[in-house]
C-alpha cells in the first residue's frame, strides 16, 4: 500500500467516525484543501458513500466551470463517479440545501467539489447550511491558483471553515506539494492568464514552493 492509499484510507475511516459523531455533535463546516492531483474527489465521494452505506442521503455539489466532464457529474481520476447538482456564481446554496432539507428527513451531509470556485457568498451560504440546518458540509478545493494567488472560495472557506483538513501530495522530488504550476499543450510553464481556463488544453503539476518558484522564474 502507498502512502497516498493509506492517507486516503485514514481519511476514509475518519469519515465513518465523522457521521456519526455528527449525530450527537453540532455539524460543522470542513475545508479539504490540496494542490492538484491529490485525490481531493475519490475522498469526497469515499465520504458520500460512507454517508450512503449508514442509510444517510447526502447532496453533492460541482460548479459548472468544470468543463472536463459533463455538467452535473463529479469524477475522480481513479474511475470513481456520482451525479452532483452543477451551480454558478448566482446559485444559491442554502436555499437548495434548505429546500432539499424539507423533503428529505435523512439527507445528513452536503460536499462540495471544486470548491475553489465558490464565490464569498456561497461560502457564507455554506456557514447557513450548518448554522441554521445543522447539516454538516465537507469542501474539497485548491488553495492557490497557477500564479500562487488565493482563489476567491478557498480564501473565505479559510477563514469560515470550523476544520482544516490537508490532503497531501507530493512534488517530482519528493516533498510536499502545496503549489499548482500550471503548463500549455506545449509543456511550457504559463505564468499569467484568466485563473478560470475553460475548456483550455492546460495541464497542472503539483509541486514544492521551491519547484514552483523556479519554474516561474521566480527565484
Ligand atoms: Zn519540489
Amino acid at each position: 500500500m502507498n502512502v497516498n492509499a493509506v492517507m486516503i484510507t485514514a481519511l476514509a475511516v475518519d469519515q465513518i467516525n465523522h457521521s456519526t459523531q455528527e449525530r450527537r455533535n453540532m455539524a460543522k463546516l470542513y475545508f479539504y484543501y490540496s494542490a492538484m492531483n491529490a485525490g481531493k474527489s475519490t475522498v469526497l465521494l469515499q465520504s458520500s458513500y460512507n454517508y450512503k452505506e449508514r442509510g444517510m442521503d447526502t447532496l453533492l455539489f460541482t460548479p459548472a466551470v468544470d468543463s472536463r466532464f459533463a455538467s452535473g457529474k463529479i469524477h475522480s481520476r481513479i474511475g470513481l463517479h456520482a451525479d452532483a447538482i452543477s451551480f454558478n456564481n448566482s446559485f444559491d446554496l442554502f436555499k437548495y440545501a434548505e429546500s432539499e432539507k424539507r423533503n428529505n428527513l435523512k439527507l445528513q451531509c452536503v460536499l462540495v467539489d471544486e470548491a475553489q470556485f465558490l464565490t464569498k457568498s456561497q461560502v457564507i451560504q455554506l456557514t447557513d447550511i450548518v448554522d441554521k440546518l445543522n447539516v454538516p458540509v465537507l469542501t474539497y478545493g485548491l488553495r492557490s491558483d497557477f500564479c500562487g494567488e488565493p482563489f476567491e472560495g478557498s480564501m473565505y472557506l479559510l477563514i469560515l471553515a470550523d476544520d482544516l483538513i490537508e490532503i497531501k501530495t507530493i512534488c517530482h522530488c519528493g516533498k510536499k506539494a502545496i503549489m499548482n504550476a500550471r503548463f500549455d499543450s506545449e509543456g511550457r510553464v504559463v505564468k499569467t492568464g484568466e485563473q478560470i481556463q475553460i475548456g483550455g488544453n492546460e495541464t497542472y503539476t503539483p509541486m514544492c514552493r521551491k519547484h514552483f518558484n523556479k519554474a516561474l522564474n521566480k527565484s
